[in-house]
């Protein structure tokens, strides 16, 4: 077993430099070793490929998240609040140019620690790049405003920073959602805890590294690793932070209200769990729709809080669609992440293929009908076939509870009203899509459809551009576009009562 041991708090030195800008992971991370930890504990991280190990990371102790956050808290109070606006923009978008020279090896890490093919794990680093960049070009564009009362009083409101951000996220998209939440903080002008997920550290660990090399200050970005009960609850419970960004299951949005309530009433974003609905009517350009319905639930393994897991097919192309759509996922390579032309690769863990294993086995006992898929792929890794699901009842826990695996469940709807009955028939509201060539129809369920998004004749269509974000049980707060800026900056209005002006 090689012992990896990168740990917090992250922007100190290496003992040994990481092998930036080499294509073999494997060798990268063997050499990769942080010293300055004081927690003991290492977490085993498993391929989940082969179920093999492939090294250990170390834990951030309660003591080691209280260091990553006066650091944090330090750098807040001084040189951090020095730093231009355009400078920190620079140091984003130099961030997003370290990430772009590095694509290959970020992309191999996160295949080997994740699962997710190589071909979309460059995508996801692609992406990542852009959001920074994105957000590089906010850091000098973060304006308040004069308000205007009467003659004898000058108003104005500034933006400004929330303070020490920790930010808690998941695993399916380890890199992206790193991105998501160090572009908006820092181009804000926080400073930041981030807490990788434990099933997936090691790409967020060789970023710390390419924090440092493009120039941040020490404490302005802290990287830790650890699990959600020891290492995230000691981020969200302690009393030097000032917000918390999180993304994960509902179950957790819950509890990361509750630490806030019961320690020091930081502000808090969610990005949480769906159930998301995907419509086709029967007028959709079918070969066109099948693209985006299987693109939609099987795209990253199903491990997507906004996956199209509940299909809705209008009466007339009911049977046709459903062939059709069998034959298209029959077509979705499996396999080797390290396989370009793979499309599916292992879910992330044995938690997670137990409990999608579960949701298929609770599908069958309740009477819904497989129509293609159902077991294991092959004997070793998480892999699971595509599956799909017929003969569906609106109170079966497949249709109603997230599975986040290749799993869906399809049904048939008779008009827009019952479509969009159907479509609202969750605690969830975090995406839809409508596939119609009726621009009436996609406007009208498109308004009725309750949720943060809704693509049309698309999917999985996130753009970081655009505000993405729940309705309902789906989470508190936007993330991406302009709108991601609300949730790391506070008003301040300053009222300046003019000399001589009469007292009243
Ligand atoms: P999943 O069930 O998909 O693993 P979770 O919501 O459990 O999703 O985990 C998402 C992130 O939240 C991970 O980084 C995890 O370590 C963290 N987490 C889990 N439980 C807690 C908790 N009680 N407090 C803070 N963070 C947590």
């Amino acid at each position: 077993m090689t012992s990896v041991t990168l740990s917090t708090p992250i922007t100190g030195e290496y003992e040994q430099p990481i092998g930036l800008g080499q294509f073999n992971a494997r060798s990268t991370l063997r050499r990769s070793r942080v010293s300055n930890h004081l927690n003991s504990q290492k977490s085993s991280q498993i391929n989940p490929s082969n179920e093999e190990v492939l090294c250990s990371v170390y834990e951030a102790g309660e003591k080691d998240v209280d260091i990553a956050v006066q650091a944090a808290r330090k750098s807040f109070e001084g040189p951090w609040a020095h730093v231009t606006p355009e400078g920190r923009g620079k140091l984003l978008v130099k961030l997003a140019e370290l990430f772009e020279e590095n694509l290959n090896l970020l992309a191999a890490i996160e295949s080997l620690n994740n699962g997710k093919g190589i071909a979309l794990a460059k995508g996801d680093i692609t992406h990542s790049a852009s959001c920074l960049r994105y957000y590089g070009g906010w850091a000098d564009k973060i304006e308040g405003k004069v308000i205007d009362t009467d003659p004898e009083r000058f108003n104005y409101t500034r933006q400004e920073p929330i303070g020490v951000c920790g930010q808690i996220i998941p695993w399916n998209f380890p890199l992206l959602m790193w991105s998501w939440k160090i572009g908006p903080a820092i181009a804000c002008g926080n400073t930041v805890v981030i807490k990788s997920a434990e099933q997936t550290p090691l790409s967020a660990l060789v970023a710390a590294k390419l924090i440092v090399k493009a120039g941040f200050p020490p404490g302005v970005i802290n990287v830790i690793s650890g699990f959600g009960k020891t290492t995230g609850s000691a981020l969200t419970h302690h009393m030097d932070v000032d917000k918390i960004a999180f993304t994960g299951s509902t179950v957790v949005g819950r509890q990361i209200l509750k630490a806030s309530a019961e320690s020091n009433l930081k502000k808090v974003t969610l990005e949480l769990g769906g159930k998301s609905p995907n419509i086709v009517f029967n007028d959709a350009d079918i070969d066109n729709a099948i693209a985006w319905v299987n693109y939609g639930i099987y795209y990253n393994h199903g491990q997507c809080c906004c996956a199209g897991s509940r299909i809705f097919v209008q009466e007339g192309i009911y049977e046709k669609f459903v062939e059709r759509f069998k034959e298209r996922t029959a077509k979705n390579v499996v396999g080797d992440p390290f396989d370009p032309k793979t499309f599916q690769g292992p879910q992330v863990s044995k938690v997670q293929f137990d409990r999608i294993m579960g949701y298929i086995e609770q599908g069958k006992s309740e009477g819904a009908t497989i129509e293609t898929g159902g077991s294991r792929h092959g004997t070793k890794g998480y892999f699971i076939q595509p599956t799909i699901f017929s003969n569906v009842q609106p109170n079966m826990k497949i249709m109603q509870e997230e599975i986040f695996g290749p799993v869906c469940s399809i049904a048939k709807f008779t008009n827009e009203v019952d479509a969009i009955c159907q479509g609202n028939n969750t605690t969830y509201g975090l995406a839809a899509a409508v596939h119609t060539a009726n621009l009436n129809t996609a406007l009208r369920v498109s308004a009725g459809l309750k949720a943060g998004t809704v693509w049309v004749n698309t999917y999985n269509s996130v753009h970081h551009q655009l505000p993405f974000g729940g309705y309902k049980e789906s989470g508190i707060g936007r993330e991406l576009g302009e709108a991601a800026l609300a949730n790391y900056t506070q008003t301040k209005t300053v009222s300046i009562r003019l000399t001589n002006a009469p007292f009243y």
